[in-house]
């Protein structure tokens, strides 16, 4: 069993409703959700024409491998109505997959840790909330110590 520690969010729509139906989602089809952060409020990163993300860190405790793991976040993103037209663009569901236990990947599709975790304070914020000792392999920091170290100015608040 691994346990994975992933983001969701999105701007679209009735973005709790949103993140609420991505968490049956993933119970349903990748494993078991034992922790889940509050909802935290950004203003859009990279794009700040458009609406404000909510996001959400869950820990899962999931039988899969890191890259059936990722095709089945694919297949929910899609199942939910993600139109990818824009790169950073509004979406109804994103799903990234920030740590998998001390697993390093690096392929073409998939890299763990999430090579943006350390600049993003919408995904350190809410990670630290529900594993602030959690160990980052690469960086060999804690989440607790990316945090205090991210350079990232965006607002995070607390729903
Ligand atoms: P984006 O829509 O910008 O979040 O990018 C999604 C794409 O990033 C997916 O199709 C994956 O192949 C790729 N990817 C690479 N590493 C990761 C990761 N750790 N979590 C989620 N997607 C990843």
């Amino acid at each position: 069993m691994n346990t994975a520690y992933l983001l969701i969010g999105g701007n679209l729509g009735d973005r709790a409703a949103y993140l609420q139906l991505a968490v049956k989602h993933i119970e349903a089809l990748c494993g078991k959700i034992t922790s889940c952060s509050s909802i935290y409020e950004t203003a859009a990163w990279g794009n700040t024409n458009q609406p404000a993300f909510y996001n959400q860190a869950i820990q899962l405790m999931t039988p899969m491998a890191p890259e059936d793991l990722l095709k089945q976040l694919l297949a929910i993103e899609l199942e939910m109505g993600r139109v990818r037209s824009q790169k950073y663009g509004p979406r109804t569901i994103d799903l990234d997959i920030l740590l998998i236990d001390d697993k390093v990947l690096d392929t073409p599709n998939l890299t763990i840790p999430h090579p943006q975790l350390q600049h993003r304070r919408f995904a350190l914020l809410p990670l630290a909330e529900i594993a602030p000792s959690l160990h980052h392999p690469v960086l060999d920091k804690t989440v607790s110590e990316l945090l205090v170290n991210c350079t990232d100015t965006l607002d995070v608040q607390k729903k």
